[in-house]
């Protein structure tokens, strides 16, 4: 964890640019600079919201360009943001013979969590502490990406990079995500892709087109 107060957390991307070998341009020359609060990234799919957001949470490297985290550059000290960092992939995945409160002690543990009961509130928070001793591998779409959102916030991330989390999810689990996410987007940075404008309306504090 950071060890600056949250006040003082900020993100800042200076001509951020990611080039793949082949040639494509998936994120021009990207500046920004945010504090605490929801960013939303709104695009039609092949914008470059997921490559943005996978370079932020330090997956793939800028091809130009630099990224600070609360003063940190990612590129020369990527472990100290990864510590800050939640993320849920677009891609997420879960193994399937795990139940839930197994798959969310693995991810904890991963991220240096050893606390039981960390985990309890995380089922209890995406709703699925009914179901904690069930097999994920059953689970339907929108159960996963509810388990996805749970270990995303397990450590208590200062930077919290959510690609499409509403996708999947049934109108009343938008609902509870929304209202997780507008809750603890005041002590912390948080930025979110999709494509539902009612999704930003709602939650975010600042846009990205
Ligand atoms: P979005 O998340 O907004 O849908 P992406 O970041 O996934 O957009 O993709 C942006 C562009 O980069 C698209 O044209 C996509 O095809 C391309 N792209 C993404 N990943 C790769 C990759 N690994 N290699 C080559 N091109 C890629």
């Amino acid at each position: 964890m950071p060890t600056s107060s949250p006040t003082a957390l900020a993100l800042t991307l200076d001509s951020v640019t990611k080039r793949f070998r082949n040639g494509v341009v998936a994120v021009n020359a990207v500046s920004l600079s945010l504090g605490t609060g929801v960013l939303a990234l709104l695009g039609p799919n092949g914008a470059g919201k997921s490559t943005l957001m996978q370079m932020i949470a330090t997956i793939t490297r800028p091809t130009s360009g630099r990224i600070f985290f609360d003063g940190v550059d990612s590129a020369s000290e990527p472990d100290r943001v990864r510590r800050a960092l939640g993320y849920l992939p677009q891609d997420f995945g879960v193994y399937d013979g795990l139940t839930a409160s197994q798959f969310l002690t693995y991810f904890a543990a991963l991220k240096g969590v050893h606390s039981r009961a960390k985990i309890v509130e995380m089922l209890e928070l995406v709703n699925l502490h009914t179901v904690s001793d069930r097999a994920v591998g059953g689970f339907s779409g929108g159960m996963k990406q509810r388990l996805g959102i749970a270990q995303a916030l397990i450590n208590d991330p200062a930077l919290l990079i959510v690609d499409e989390p509403t996708a999947g999810l049934a109108p009343e689990e938008r609902l509870r995500f929304r209202n997780i996410l507008s809750d603890i987007g005041f002590e912390r940075l948080v930025i979110l892709s999709t494509h539902i404008v009612s999704d930003i309306e709602s939650i975010a504090t600042e846009i990205a087109v």
